[in-house]
């Protein structure tokens, strides 16, 4: 086929154990998931998950072992960290009960859902869309993705995040208000979801800025974790 010009690359997140990438279609991410995130947010009352999207190539994909550049973003004072378990889907479908949802699960990675705090204030304010606070270059570093078979209980397991080595967010993923299959259900029912999507899942309490120089460590036990310099 005839493009007018190169088409951009697929963008892609290495995974454990194979040099094979799994290469991404959309990223879903999911607002206010953990009850003491929601109350530092401002928002007691449960509600139905909701969602918003960040482009696949605002990925910042980060290798085993690596840390990697964070660029700083333009246009913000106030750079949030929000360390979250992405889950990698497999197998597309839409209006996939919970009890089904997992066998759409092809793995799972740690991801930062990096946020413009500022500016979502600001948007949130006005009722406007809250794509420049979330949807900005290198919004979505990643880890590599462990495959579900290896992950163990990632539904048991802690998640947490360091800044400078210093403890900012931990908490446990059985902590989400909406569990992982309860996640892929409601939001099934608004997408068709397919292979190469990526869900963030949502962050815990302890969000806060970052600046440049400080270094990012992040991790949910049993999955590679992730290093980062802000730049
Ligand atoms: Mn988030």
């Amino acid at each position: 086929m005839a493009t007018v010009f190169a088409p951009p690359p697929v963008p892609t997140v290495p995974v454990l154990g194979t040099a094979s990438r799994f290469p991404v279609r959309r990223i879903y991410c999911v607002g206010r998931n953990y009850e003491e995130h929601a109350k530092e947010m401002g928002f007691a009352e449960r509600e139905a998950p909701f969602f918003f999207l960040k482009p696949a190539d605002a990925l910042l994909p980060v290798e085993a072992g690596e840390t990697a550049r964070l660029p700083y973003p333009s246009l913000t004072h106030n750079l949030h960290h929000e360390v979250e378990l992405v889950v990698a889907i497999g197998k597309g479908g839409r209006d996939i009960p919970a009890a089904r949802a997992l066998e759409h699960v092809y793995g799972y990675a740690v991801g930062l859902d990096m946020t413009r705090r500022d500016l979502q204030a600001e948007m949130k304010k006005q009722g406007r869309p809250w794509s420049i606070a979330k949807g900005f270059d290198h919004s979505a570093p990643i880890g590599p993705i462990t495959p579900a078979s290896e992950a163990g209980a990632v539904d048991q397991a802690a998640l947490w995040l360091r800044v400078n080595g210093q403890q900012r967010q931990h908490s446990h993923v059985h902590k989400l208000i909406w569990n992982i299959a309860e996640t892929l259900q409601h939001l099934s029912a608004a997408w068709e979801l397919q292979p190469g999507d990526l869900v963030f899942t949502g962050t815990p309490e302890g969000v806060g800025a970052v600046v440049r120089g400080d270094r990012i460590e992040a991790g949910v036990d049993g999955l590679q974790p992730i290093a980062l310099q802000v730049v």
